[in-house]
């Protein structure tokens, strides 16, 4: 066979060399050991955890060793790439702040090693593809879905492998007549590799997180580009990451499985191999078991769950590394102000086997991350979730900001500060009571407490509260009030002799704490009271009489 005319019949319109395309991605001038990596998701709309939890894994490396990190999108799927795909993708990225190097960007791309859009690179594919073609490594087929069907139902009735190699490769050794005469009648064809392997040999590739990996050379002819020219993953791989010069390619383990045909691809355009790091799949637990995240049954797979459900990014990120590294929360304990980025990412901590992804740890990171926010910083993400996701609630943090700032204030800073809000969400249930538009008057008072004995604490406390206190003043006219109705002003006292009393100061502050915020938890009554001020306060203590 005559592969070099098999090659211009098949591609006549490709004239370009692959020594010409090499040339256009000259080496990079790169620090010794800079790693570049990249981002490859598809314009699917929909974006994952998992999409941000390789990012952060291509992000820590590239930048972590002064190299490079590229966005490149994979829509050679007409099917799964939808209008404005490209625009969520960068716009995510841009919110987790993952900064890239070179690639899409929200209306084109930037960087020298383009391309980046998969489609537009289509001559490029083909250009390697003839070149395989002329080296007898790589065969139309013109299979029709039924002829295909046909052949995996008798691999399947006889139990054979099933897949087209060997044998079945029923194009595998066309003659160029054969081809010629299809080509003429128009028939569009696939392009195959044409494998050597054999399954009988086993190969060895080392995996930074797998370690080594093991498996048996892949003898299926498998496509490389479709009938409309535009490759495979597989093909669009290795020719993309040889060309951009990735040094590491992130990605799902789920392309564990392919990973032989790609290791026989780069073999076969005579390329050198990247470093692989396969990421484990994210697992929760579901009644007691361990299932992987649906995009189905898992609304926190979305990364926009997130987001509306108001986790900040720094919280999210955080709670990431904590998966990604064993040893992310222990650097955390020795440096609990330090920014993420000080911490040494490194492929070796990263677990193996699944990470199990649990939202009440999210939660836990995340209320430590936003107590030790300042208060500006809590209060610039708060209203910027509040204007997106409750607009109503956004009118009443920046009607009088240095009020909302004061609420946001409270327990901030120190060695032990409050940990109340996990999600910007936690934040209106949990400062509600300061705005009257919000506040909801609820009688949960102390049971024990008599109507009498509350209308009594009520209305002395009305002539009692003096926003000049300090603290212990305002503490100790509670006490004297509460020695004035009868409960015991100090606890121990209480404890020896509960009966002498109708209750204790707790009640006494507790039927205060009810009427002036509408709930029994609160952050600390004197704090409160102080942004309440006193006619708000007095407002409070007379409606609970009413
Ligand atoms: N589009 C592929 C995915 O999202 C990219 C895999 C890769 O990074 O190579 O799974």
């Amino acid at each position: 066979m005559d592969y070099n005319a098999l090659a211009e019949l098949l591609f006549p319109q490709i004239q370009t060399t692959p020594a010409e395309i090499e040339a256009k991605y000259p080496p990079r001038n790169l620090p010794e050991g800079a790693k570049v990596t990249r981002m490859a998701p598809s314009p699917t709309g929909f974006m994952h955890l998992g999409n941000l939890f390789s990012a952060i894994v291509d992000e820590r490396l590239a930048h972590q060793s002064g190299g490079v990190l590229c966005l490149r999108i994979e829509d050679t799927d007409l099917k799964r790439s939808v209008e404005g795909g490209v625009q969520t993708i960068v716009r995510v990225f841009h919110e987790y702040e993952l900064g890239f190097d070179e690639g899409a960007t929200a209306d084109g791309e930037t960087g020298a090693y383009g391309p980046y859009y998969q489609r537009q690179r289509a001559e490029i594919y083909q250009t390697f593809a003839k070149w395989l073609v002329q080296q007898g490594k790589a065969y139309p087929c013109f299979c029709s879905e039924e002829e295909l069907n046909a052949i995996r139902e008798k691999q399947t009735a006889l139990k054979e492998n099933i897949g087209y190699y060997g044998k079945y490769a029923v194009y595998r050794d066309a003659s160029f007549e054969q081809i010629k005469e299809k080509i003429d009648a128009g028939e569009r064809f696939v392009l195959r590799f044409r494998s050597e392997g054999n399954p009988e040999n086993r190969r060895k590739v080392n995996d930074l997180v797998k370690g080594t990996v093991e498996f048996p050379e892949n003898e299926q002819d498998l496509v490389l580009l479709k009938s409309d020219g535009i490759p495979t993953y597989h093909f669009a791989h290795v020719v993309d990451d040889h060309l951009m010069q990735t040094t590491h390619v992130v990605r799902g383990e789920e392309w564990l499985a392919t990973l032989p045909f790609h290791v026989q691809l780069f073999q076969a355009m005579g390329w050198k191999l990247p470093k692989y790091v396969h990421t484990s799949q994210l697992m929760k637990m579901d009644g007691g078991s361990k299932r992987k995240l649906s995009k189905r049954k898992d609304p926190e797979l979305a990364l926009d769950f997130y987001k509306q459900a108001g986790y900040c990014v720094p919280a999210v990120k955080e709670y990431i590394m904590t998966l990604l590294n064993s040893n992310f929360e222990d650097w955390r304990l020795a440096n609990p102000t330090a920014d993420l980025n000080e911490f040494k990412f490194t492929t070796q901590k990263m677990s193996a086997s699944g990470s199990l992804f649990d939202i009440d740890k999210l939660n836990d990171v995340s209320k430590n991350v936003i107590s030790r926010m300042s208060v500006e910083q809590v209060y610039s993400h708060l209203t910027g979730w509040a204007e997106q996701f409750d607009p109503d609630f956004h009118k009443l943090l920046t009607r009088d900001p240095a009020y909302t700032r004061s609420i946001l204030a409270i327990g901030r800073g120190g060695k032990k500060p409050r940990k109340d809000l996990a999600t910007w969400s936690d934040a209106k249930p949990y400062m509600d009571f300061f705005f009257d538009e919000l506040f909801q008057p609820d009688d949960c008072y102390p049971e024990h407490v008599t109507e009498e004995d509350r209308r009594t604490i009520l209305t002395r406390y009305l002539d009692l509260y003096d926003p000049a206190d300090d603290n212990t003043q305002w503490f100790e006219r509670i006490k004297a009030l509460a020695d004035e109705v009868g409960y015991a002003s100090n606890m121990k006292d209480y404890k020896k002799n509960p009966e002498a009393f109708r209750g204790n100061v707790g009640d006494v502050s507790m039927v205060i704490r009810v009427a002036v915020t509408g709930r029994q938890n609160s952050p600390d009554m004197y704090e409160v009271m102080g942004i309440l001020g006193k006619e708000k306060v007095a407002e409070r203590l007379k409606k609970a009489l009413a």
